[in-house]
């Protein structure tokens, strides 16, 4: 059967999409995945606790319930829903040609890529026991929580978004340490002065964490100097990973560009990517918002596109 469109991806760029394809009466086929990217069907934010800044919570909803309860307007609608990973796409010709892990062949008019991204994590002995007590990726989600609020905090990275962090993190910490493995800063120049002069904000260069401590929640870190090797502890009551995101781009293997950090690439201001009649949304396409409104807005972008090409 050939398909008007298929949507890959579960988190909030996909079921938006969904949302207004399917009351728009083209009956999307969804695929969310089993454990792409390492995350489960619902994207990130099934790994966080309470979202705070999704429009219309105003007491915050857990990031798990507000991803079921996004699934379930998709299907109310009439989009169908397979919990399978895509592994491969032919785009060269029309109809596409989408492939799932079992190998069934998918033919489709049209395709929306919402793969997301997915936050690199340190990997380090006291992670797993301590992660979101104590440990978070995502500093303007999860800084104003009350655990992290007036706490010496600790900022992983040397790049953009550990800048960003940790001039976020400054409205509500009392101290914000960046840690960064190298003497220079990978962030652009304009984005190191907010921070470098900031009166919060102080850096410990060469060093990095070889375990996260503390019992229930975060502690303190053991560091390691990577000029010396030597280790040593300080006291932190929360930590923040910066460490960059891998966008969920591997299954395409070259048949949409992207750009040179794998994200794919879309016409300014639209969700047009290189080929015509596939659209992206989310953070696979936005290595710069990250945000769960952002995405759903850019699902929402890319079915009103993806509707018009249709028709
Ligand atoms: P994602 O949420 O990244 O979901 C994409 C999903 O698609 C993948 O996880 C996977 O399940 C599926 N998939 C991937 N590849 C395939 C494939 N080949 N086949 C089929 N399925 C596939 N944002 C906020 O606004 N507020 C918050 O409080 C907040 N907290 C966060 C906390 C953490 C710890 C993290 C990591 C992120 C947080 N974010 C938050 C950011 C937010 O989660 C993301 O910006 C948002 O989820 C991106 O949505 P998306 O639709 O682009 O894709
Ligand atoms: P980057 O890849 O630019 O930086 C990642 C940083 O994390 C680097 O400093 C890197 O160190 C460090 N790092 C990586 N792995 C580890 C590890 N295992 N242990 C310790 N440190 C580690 O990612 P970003 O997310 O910062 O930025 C991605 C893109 O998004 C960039 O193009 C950036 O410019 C852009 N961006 C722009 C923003 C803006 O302009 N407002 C905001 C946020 C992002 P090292 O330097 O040694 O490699």
């Amino acid at each position: 059967m050939l398909e008007s469109v298929v949507i890959i991806g579960s988190g909030p760029a996909a079921h938006t999409a969904a949302i207004y394809l399917s009351r728009a009466n083209l009956r999307p086929l969804l695929f969310e995945g089993f454990m792409a990217g390492g995350i489960g069907a619902g994207g990130q934010l099934t790994v966080t606790n309470d979202v705070e800044n999704f429009p219309g919570f105003p007491e915050a909803i857990s990031g798990a319930d507000l991803m079921e309860r996004m699934r379930l307007q998709s299907e109310k609608y009439g989009t169908r829903i397979r919990t399978e990973t895509i592994t491969k796409v032919n785009l060269t010709e029309k109809p596409f040609r989408i492939y799932t892990e079992a190998g069934e062949e998918i033919t489709a008019r049209a395709l929306i890529v919402a793969t997301g991204a997915t936050a690199k994590i340190l990997h380090v002995k006291g992670e797993e026991r301590l992660w979101q007590k104590g440990i978070s990726a995502c500093a303007v989600c999860d800084g104003a929580l009350p655990i992290y609020r007036n706490k010496e905090l600790a900022v992983i990275g040397g790049g953009d978004t550990a800048m960003e962090a940790a001039f976020h993190l400054t409205h509500f910490a009392s101290k914000v340490l960046i840690i960064h493995r190298r003497d220079k800063l990978r962030a652009s120049a304009v984005m190191q002065e907010r921070v470098l002069t900031h009166p919060k904000v102080e850096f410990l260069w060469n060093y990095e964490v070889d375990e996260i401590l503390g019992e229930n929640k975060v502690e303190g870190l053991r560091l390691r100097s990577t000029e010396t090797g030597l280790l040593k502890e300080i006291p932190i009551g929360g930590i923040f990973y910066s460490i960059g995101h891998k966008p969920n781009t591997g299954f395409l293997d070259g048949a949409l560009e992207l750009d040179r950090y794998d994200y794919i690439q879309v016409a300014p201001g639209t969700s047009r990517t290189s080929v015509e009649g596939v659209f992206a949304a989310g953070d696979v396409c936005d290595p710069l918002h990250q945000q769960a409104i952002v995405a759903a807005g850019s699902g929402c972008k890319a079915a009103l596109e993806c509707e018009d090409f249709l028709r």
